[in-house]
């Protein structure tokens, strides 16, 4: 009992030797970063811990899940994560906004009734055009973190490569420590269009 709970401090222990608060204080702030065209702290804080957690399969393996290695740098898993993001995200927004718009326009009807009446609109209401914009917004933020993510892990190490087209083939990518920085400026760009096209929609 006592030599298997050593052993997961050790293992753990090693999980965050691997992540030097240096990283993680590097990786938060190329996050951090990209969101900046959005001029939301909140969303610079988020893309900066979005961009942290790629690194969390370290974390998993280190509790005795048996991950390959680094998978969270690879294509397949940005696009997921960010549509995943973007759909929960959006599903999260159009729930708050169905029940903001429940309790001010029936506050004196019972808990009960509220409840079916909330979960009926839910189902009912069609997707507004600025939930799409939620989703896309999420989406971009999402995928602009695991840029950076891929971005600071170049700038710190100059034999980074990635499993990038994991799970369909294994083989490490390598890219030059040059593209550091100009893989993190096309993520704030992308950031950027995606934010001025957004506001000339809506003006
Ligand atoms: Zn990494």
């Amino acid at each position: 009992m006592v030599s298997l709970v050593t052993r997961q401090i050790i293992l753990s222990f090693d999980a965050f030797g691997s992540l030097t608060p240096q990283e993680i204080g590097g990786h938060f702030l190329f996050g951090y970063v990209v969101a900046l065209p959005t001029r939301n702290l909140k969303m610079g804080v988020l893309s900066g811990l979005m961009a942290l957690t790629i690194d969390a399969d370290h974390l998993l393996n280190a509790v005795g899940f048996d991950i390959q290695a680094r998978m969270g740098h690879s294509v397949s898993f940005a696009i997921l994560s960010s549509v995943l993001i973007g759909l929960m995200v959006s599903q999260i927004f159009r729930k708050i906004s169905v029940w903001n718009e429940m309790m001010s326009t029936e506050s004196s009807s019972g808990k009960k009734k509220k409840t079916k009446a909330y979960s009926k609109s839910v189902h009912n209401s069609p997707l507004a055009p600025e939930k799409k914009d939620i989703f896309a917004l999420y989406l971009t933020i999402t995928l602009a973190a695991f840029i950076s993510h891929i971005a600071y892990d170049v700038f710190v190490n100059a034999g980074a490569s990635f499993p990038l087209l994991a799970p369909l083939i294994f083989s490490d990518f390598f890219i030059p420590q040059i593209y550091a920085l100009p893989i993190e400026a096309a993520a704030i760009l992308l950031v950027y269009l995606w934010y001025t096209l957004l506001s000339e929609r809506s003006i």
